[in-house]
Formats: C-alpha cells, sequence, structure tokens
C-alpha cells in the first residue's frame, strides 16, 4: 500500500496504491478518495496509463463524491445564535436571547427565546418543538385545501419521525406525514400530501394513482426527484 499521486485532466490526483490478488487494475473512489487497486504484475507505468485512460471517470467521479461532502457538511446545523436551519426552501438563523420567550417567526430569524448560554440540546429541543409544531398547523391546512378536490377524507393526521420516509397512509384513513418535511420549499411537501390523500383512493403505485397525483400536481414526478435527490438536515 503506497500513496501516490498523478496528473490526470489538468489536476494532480494523489491515489493509494495497494497490490492486490486480481487479474486487473481496479479503481474505487471513496470517502478517502482515490484507490487503485493492481495485481502484482503491474509495472507503475502500466497502472499509470490505465489511470489516462479512465482519468474522465475518475475525476467524473471525484468531483461528484467532493459536492456530495460539502452538501452534507451543508446538513450539519449549528445549535446556536446565528446557526442556520432550512425552512420551507430557505435558511432560517437562530437567534437566542433571553428577550424573547416562545420561539417566534421573525423577518427570516427564529428567536428562540434561551439564554445566550443555553446548550445546543436545549436549543435543539426547543427548536424541534416548534418545528413539530408548526408542522402540524401547516400540514393540517394543506390537507384541508386538498381532500375535498380529491374526493377524500382522512380520519387523522399524525406527525411521524421516521428517518427515510416522508409519508405514509393506512387503509383505515390515517395519514402520517414527517414533521422535517418543513425544511423543504411549498411545493415539495404539497406533493407529499397530495400522494398521501391519493392512497386513500389507490393503495398502491399503479398508473390509476399516478394520474390521481397528476391531476392535482402536474409536476409531481420533479418534486419526488427533488425530494429524493435532498439531503435532510441532521437533527443529531
Ligand atoms: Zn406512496
Amino acid at each position: 500500500m503506497s500513496q501516490r499521486q498523478l496528473l490526470l485532466a489538468g489536476s494532480v490526483v494523489p491515489y493509494e496504491l495497494q497490490r492486490a490478488r486480481r487479474r486487473s487494475i481496479g479503481f474505487i473512489v471513496g470517502a478517502s478518495g482515490l484507490t487503485v487497486r493492481a495485481p502484482a504484475w503491474a509495472t507503475l507505468a502500466t497502472i499509470e496509463s490505465a489511470l489516462q485512460e479512465k482519468s474522465g471517470w475518475i475525476t467524473r467521479k471525484l468531483h461528484d463524491r467532493q459536492l456530495r461532502e460539502a452538501r452534507e457538511s451543508a446538513a450539519r446545523i449549528l445549535w446556536a445564535d446565528g446557526g442556520h436551519l432550512p425552512w420551507l426552501g430557505a435558511a432560517l438563523v437562530l437567534r437566542t436571547g433571553e428577550r424573547w420567550r416562545a420561539p417566534e417567526l421573525r423577518g427570516g430569524e427564529l428567536h428562540i427565546g434561551l439564554g445566550s448560554d443555553a446548550d445546543a440540546a436545549l436549543i435543539r429541543s426547543r427548536v424541534q418543538a416548534w418545528f413539530q409544531h408548526q408542522a402540524r398547523t401547516h400540514f393540517a391546512a394543506r390537507v384541508a385545501h386538498f381532500a375535498p378536490a380529491m374526493g377524500v377524507a382522512p380520519a387523522r393526521l399524525m406527525l411521524t419521525s421516521a428517518a427515510t420516509r416522508w409519508g405514509s397512509a393506512s387503509s383505515s384513513g390515517t395519514i402520517r406525514l414527517n414533521w422535517r418535511l418543513m425544511h423543504w420549499r411549498p411545493e415539495v411537501i404539497d406533493y407529499v400530501v397530495v400522494h398521501e390523500l391519493a392512497h386513500l383512493r389507490e393503495m398502491n403505485h399503479g398508473p390509476r394513482f399516478w394520474t390521481i397525483v397528476r391531476g392535482v400536481v402536474p409536476d409531481c414526478q420533479a418534486l419526488r426527484r427533488e425530494l429524493r435527490s435532498a439531503i435532510a438536515p441532521d437533527w443529531t
């Protein structure tokens, strides 16, 4: 195992060379960058020419990886005065200060009403309670807006905090929506609301289901892709 570097497509690319019992030269782009796995017989010249040959793929993968890491670090929330929190598709600035009591939204700032010495865990739990309260109100209004036109009447609306699901609907008429949806822009939230309401008519993802969704949200597929590629902020 050795650390090397090479000029690839105009930029210096460091890589780790591993000798392995294999027939061909392989490339892996992971968290630690580029790893090249080569059989014992492959000379450095052979390895370098294989790298040049694959340079397009390698630089594209490294670039994708960097973008992803930048987005993930942006998704980390600083639970302190001045921290940013995505809210309805825009950034909300957290403000602590004893002047304010209950959390209150004022022109792009969320005034939390805790002393400036409040620790991160306390700020997070205060913001989370506010977030969930807002989610409940927002979802109820959007359900009330869409349900009558769609000919459905949900029996119950519940909040969830599932790590990977944004919403669900049960045959008993219960709609569950993830409070963390409030990070995304209103169009994305509406798509999820309509998606779950549509399940009260079609309990599957067949063509009839999508016809119902598209009838209310014409660009549902683009919104669905947007939601899938979005990286949710980390509340831990
Ligand atoms: Zn569904």
